[in-house]
């Protein structure tokens, strides 16, 4: 058998939502040496690529519609001739008003082996995501997915407006928001209804998710009313008539809010996929990165002295745990080296990250996730011990202090926490105009660099309410207190739950 492996895919990247990539797309980016993306697929997918991969927009390349074709496929035969693997990643579908018919012939043509991936099209997003019933049993027995970029008069125009006035279910046109008084004009000089249902949808399944409806006459009013722009898709059909004035998707409690995201960029996945399914738009500024510790040796004379030298080792961040394995491991040591000695974790997501290495802590605060509270449950716990205190290169000395008055303890760096020294600019201005409503801030050191570049305008804003600074902890709202700004919420539970809990409750009011 002959079979060559396909250097080159044609994935689609569904309509936005992360969570609506098919597990083959998500499979292909991990594997991507080249991502070439359309301008429409959000800069958020890519976080699927690895981070050696080389992305390239659509936008960058050089030339115009139709010249950019060329340029397009150019680069999917290089690279594919080269061998990379290259991901063609394409709005919703690539075979649905997305050119994938074209790139691969253009691939048969210079004989590149290549692979297509669906997506889940625009008109799927907007019929679950508004709740709108694309077919029905009682009045819609099918659909259309119809451009709305061909003029109608044009000569050797393809669309029959007769027949698509006339059709018995949903049209679902998509690129037509800049010619939608021609379109509304030609379907009702056809025979439709005046009176028909029809809604707009731009950016259906996020978060900037926004809908207009109103009958057909009236919709481009209803559109320029309501400010939507292109791109978006218009829905005519009796179906619109159907879906609730809300849909299980805009009710979610931070629907259409923006946050902002300032950990770490490794760290911050998991509270941004959160926060995305609660229906926030979100936006990163990671205020700190994490690094490997300037100086190992402190650390690493305290490893030598595995097994038997310690008696606990106390990790306050999650960091910290994998730092310290990592080093282990470097060091050509392994797990046993922990066999005897006790762990403690300061809370759930550090009690986690031992878990990832089956590992148990033996011991966490109750409920304070913070030096406070750990340092109350070693005090009952390591009277008279020996202490390792695995921790960033900056931090409170509360649990060295309060821990040396009934132990021996020694602290240890075992990653660097530095600075991001710049911000983007562009979320800067989201933060002047007001966009952004809320703010979480996980740590003292993220506040006080982060509050370090608000400018007048932003402080305005902080001061007024419009911008809401959240806090992960008391020591964090303190810390922003510190620097002059008011602090509207902080976490009950110091976690990142507990913070995405806040924002929820501030979003409520
Ligand atoms: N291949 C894509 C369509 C590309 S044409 C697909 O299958 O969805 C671009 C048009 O798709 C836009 O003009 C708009 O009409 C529609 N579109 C794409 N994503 C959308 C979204 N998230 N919400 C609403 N319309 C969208």
């Amino acid at each position: 058998m002959c079979f060559s492996e396909p250097t080159v895919f044609l994935v689609g990247a569904g309509p936005g939502d992360p969570g609506l990539l098919t597990l083959r797309a998500a499979e292909l980016l991990a594997r991507a040496d080249l991502v070439l993306y359309d301008q429409l697929v959000p800069e958020r997918l890519l976080d699927f690529a690895s981070p050696a991969a080389e992305r390239i927009c659509v936008r960058d390349l050089p030339g115009h519609h139709p010249d950019k074709y060329a340029h397009i496929h150019g680069l999917l035969i290089e690279k594919g001739r080269a061998g990379k693997i290259v991901v063609r990643l394409k709005g919703g579908d690539p075979l649905i008003f997305g050119r994938g018919g074209e790139e691969a012939e253009a691939m048969r043509k210079a004989g590149i082996a290549y692979e297509i991936v669906p997506g889940v099209t625009a008109a799927l997003a907007a019929g679950a995501f508004l709740e709108l019933p694309l077919t029905h049993r009682n009045y819609s027995s099918a659909v259309a997915l119809v451009t709305g970029h061909e003029l109608p008069n044009k000569p050797g125009a393809r669309l029959n407006w007769k027949a698509l006035a006339s059709f018995p279910g949903t049209l679902c046109i998509y690129m037509g928001i800049a010619k939608l008084p021609v379109i509304v004009a030609e379907l009702m000089s056809h025979g439709k209804s005046p009176d028909t249902p029809a809604c707009i949808v731009e950016r259906a399944s996020l978060g900037e998710q926004r809908t207009v409806s109103a009958r057909l006459a009236d919709l481009e009013e209803a559109r320029r009313n309501a400010g939507l722009e292109a791109p978006g898709l218009i829905v005519v059909g009796e179906a619109v008539a159907h879906r609730p004035p809300r849909s299980w998707w805009e009710s979610r409690p931070l629907f259409g809010h923006r946050v902002l995201v300032t950990r770490p960029r490794h760290q911050a996945g998991e509270t941004i996929r959160k926060l995305e399914q609660l229906g926030a738009v979100v936006h990163r500024l990671p205020a700190v990165a994490i690094r490997e510790p300037a100086d190992f040796g402190p650390l690493d004379r305290a490893l030598n002295q595995l097994p038997g030298g310690w008696d606990w080792i106390v990790f306050t961040s999650a960091n910290g745990v994998h730092a310290l394995i990592r080093r282990i491991e470097s060091l050509g040591g392994d797990l046993r080296l922990l066999g005897c000695v006790k762990l403690a974790a300061i809370g759930p997501k550090t009690a986690a990250a031992l878990c990832d290495y089956h590992l148990k802590a033996d011991l966490a605060p109750p409920s304070e996730f913070n030096s406070e509270g750990l340092a109350a449950a070693l005090a009952c716990a390591a009277g008279k011990q020996r202490i390792l205190l695995a921790r960033a290169n900056r931090g409170r000395e509360l649990l060295r202090d309060e821990l040396a008055k009934i132990a021996t303890v020694e602290q240890v760096v075992v990653y660097d926490q530095v600075d991001a020294a710049e911000f983007d600019p562009e979320i800067l201005d989201h933060l002047r105009r007001g966009e952004i409503r809320f703010v979480t801030l996980t740590s003292s050191k993220i506040a006080e660099n982060l509050l370090r570049s608000f400018d007048e305008t932003i402080r305005g804003r902080v001061e007024r309410g419009e911008i809401q600074l959240v806090a992960i902890s008391p020591e964090t709202g303190k810390a922003i207190r510190a620097m002059g700004f008011p602090v509207a919420a902080e976490a009950t539970e110091f976690t990142s739950d507990g913070l995405i809990d806040s924002v929820v409750g501030l979003a409520k009011r």
